[in-house]
């Protein structure tokens, strides 16, 4: 199917309100991305009609929950081109994925002194459940920091790994500053587990799980035109076979007595208590939305947005671009001399323009540039070239009000 912009902007009834008075202009995606009309029905049909807990019933409305619930787990590994679908877990989100692999993978295998490479682009999410093995059990955190461009090339990474290290924990694109990440040449130059914090990516260009080749791959469904708290991350077979469970609770035992416990086979190891059934259901719902767009076709839109958002931006010779990297997501992180990142927000709003300002859950790459907060623009597929204009012009009205 080819890519129509216009078509795909009616999908999103929310984009045709105003917000104080102007027609709104959403580029904060990055934080959460707005809901297309298959997906509200997606979720409006499984609680109108289709809805009962799922695994456990014997009864015809369970089973069909639990078919349209599990069907979910199909498209996933088919979105990502995960090898195997029982190797998708689903989570309410890429920071339950992470601290999953946190507890349930790290915290019994590393010991103080084993060493975690990650990168200063990383997500808090990405970050802090690493802190915990670092103040519980004396691992040591590795920390690799970006170019001055923004990018981070697969070589540095891999330079910081030594005989200690038992885990890469990289991000395949930053949040803050949309610069994409070679994560395969990452998984080809080491034996050393790789974590891909694919949040931001899965979103913006194909992701091929077996031609990147890492151990956990984590994504966010909110940020994937779905609900918020569904999601999901893939992990190896292999690396399964390591884990503790990290929750535990119905759902994931074979048998329960009052001296013993064993454990069902994964996923559902790994999925302790009733899950977030219509939350996945709606993801369903928005991944077969992107494939019937095509990745490539969004990808290939957004490329466009990002290179006349960029263009645009260096006529603006008093904005700074944080990270500008030439290999980018059209995610631009902004700051201007005479005006703070929530002043630039606030000027923005009030013409109908959203964006986030603050510190992007992201503070060691705020540290690394310096800065308390930038405002942040962050495209998606239905951004338009008039919205990047719109920016622009909304960034000029701020540099009037402030000088
Ligand atoms: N990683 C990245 C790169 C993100 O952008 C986000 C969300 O902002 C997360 C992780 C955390 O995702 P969630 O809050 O949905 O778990």
């Amino acid at each position: 199917m080819s890519f129509d912009i216009d078509k795909v902007r009616a999908d999103f009834p929310i984009l045709s309100r105003q917000v104080n008075g102007r027609p709104l202009v959403y580029l904060d995606s990055g934080a959460s991305a707005q809901k297309p009309q298959v997906v509200i029905d997606a979720i409006s049909r499984a609680y109108g009609s289709e809805y009962a807990n799922v695994h456990r019933g014997m009864h015809y409305l369970s089973n069909l929950a639990t078919e349209r619930y599990e069907a979910v787990r199909t498209t996933i590994a088919r979105f990502l081109n995960a090898p195997h679908e029982d190797e998708v877990i689903f989570t309410s989100g890429t920071t339950e994925g992470i601290n999953l692999v946190s507890y349930g993978w790290a915290a019994p295998r590393l010991q103080a002194g084993d060493e975690i490479v990650l990168s200063v682009l990383e997500h808090h999410a990405n970050i802090v459940p690493w802190h915990f093995l670092r103040e519980r059990q004396g691992v040591v955190l590795k920390w690799v920091e970006p170019e001055a461009d923004g990018s981070l090339p697969a070589q540095k990474m891999l330079s910081a790994i030594t005989p200690r290290t038992r885990l890469v924990a990289v991000t395949h694109m930053s949040n803050v500053t949309g610069t994409v990440v070679d994560v395969a040449a990452i998984c080809r130059g080491t034996d050393v587990p790789v974590l891909v914090d694919g949040s931001q990516a899965a979103v913006h260009m194909p992701v091929d799980i077996a031609a990147i080749g890492c151990d956990f791959y984590a994504i966010t469904g909110h940020k994937l035109y779905g609900p918020s708290g569904s999601g999901a991350i893939w992990i190896a077979r292999d690396r399964q076979a390591e884990m503790q469970p990290f929750m535990g609770g119905g759902d994931m035992i074979r048998d329960v007595s009052r001296d013993a416990v064993s454990y069902a086979d994964p996923p559902l190891r790994f999925e302790a208590g009733t899950p977030g059934i219509v939350n996945q259901i709606g993801l369903g719902a928005a991944l077969e939305y992107l494939m019937d767009l095509g990745m490539e076709n969004i990808a290939a839109h957004e490329r466009g947005l990002r290179d006349h958002a960029r263009a645009r931006l260096r006529e603006l010779n008093w904005v700074d671009v944080q990270g500008d990297a030439p290999d980018k997501a059209a995610i631009f992180s902004l700051t201007m001399q005479g005006a703070h990142a929530h002043d630039i927000a606030t000027v923005l709003d009030k013409r109908g323009i959203a964006v986030r300002a603050g510190t992007h859950c992201a503070m060691p790459l705020m540290q690394h540039y310096g800065l308390s907060a930038s405002a942040r623009a962050s495209f998606a597929m239905y951004n338009t070239m008039d919205e990047v204009d719109a920016l622009i012009d909304g960034l000029s009205f701020c540099r009037e009000l402030f000088g």
